[in-house]
């Protein structure tokens, strides 16, 4: 049985911290050897918060320098220390301005999916047919949010000038079973 998740994230802050608890899931289940890689893909439009997500989890794998987006770069990778003993590597893509699935051979992605290397990747469909199944399938969505206000016990809507972009609709699907181990440890410490 496939695990689901799902919260609704209010602030730039928020997401960071949820991306920071998925990160935290990573390093469980490798600390409990259940697994030293992971591939997790993060859809949704431009500016649904990808990126943030993934800084969250980069910060949870002890990286507090800027992030930055690899839209032109394709991918920008990391060496981070997961312990005192072991260096991982983490691969951040962003395949927006991937022309053709193929491409993704010439970069050598087959070398970047191997055991002991974790993949963020935003925009996973651009890549479809080269990408395997992810672990993780996380989709944003942006939430708007309509304030009214009730005047003489009925709801009227205000002015389109306080319609407010509040949060985003998180949801994450597990894939496979890593993934559903990566999801129970997320839920069970998002409870606790
Ligand atoms: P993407 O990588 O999906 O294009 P970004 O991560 O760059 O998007 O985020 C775009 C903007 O959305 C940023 O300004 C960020 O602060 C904001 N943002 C991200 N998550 C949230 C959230 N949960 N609630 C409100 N704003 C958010
Ligand atoms: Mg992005």
């Amino acid at each position: 049985m496939s695990l689901l998740f799902s919260q609704m994230v209010i602030g730039e802050e928020a997401m960071v911290e949820l991306g920071k608890a998925i990160g935290s899931s990573l390093i469980t289940a490798s600390k409990e050897n259940q697994a030293n890689s992971a591939l997790v893909f993060f859809e949704g439009d431009l500016g649904a918060g990808k990126t943030t997500l993934c800084r969250g989890i980069l910060q949870a794998f002890g990286h507090h320098g800027a992030v930055k987006s690899p839209t032109y770069t394709l991918v920008e990778s990391y060496e981070l220390d997961a312990d005192e003993l072991n260096t991982i590597q983490l691969h951040h893509f962003d395949l927006y301005r991937l022309g053709d699935p193929e491409e993704l051979e010439f970069v050598g992605i087959r070398d970047y999916l191997q055991p002991g290397n974790y993949c963020l990747i935003e925009w996973p469909n651009r890549g479809e047919g080269i990408l395997p199944a992810p672990d993780l399938n996380i989709s944003i969505g942006v939430v708007i949010h309509e304030q009214s206000e009730k005047i003489d016990g009925s709801s009227k809507k205000v002015d389109s000038r306080d319609v407010k972009t509040v949060g985003r609709n998180v949801n994450i699907m597990a894939e496979t079973g890593k993934g559903n181990y990566f999801l129970s440890e997320l839920i069970k410490n998002q409870e606790s």
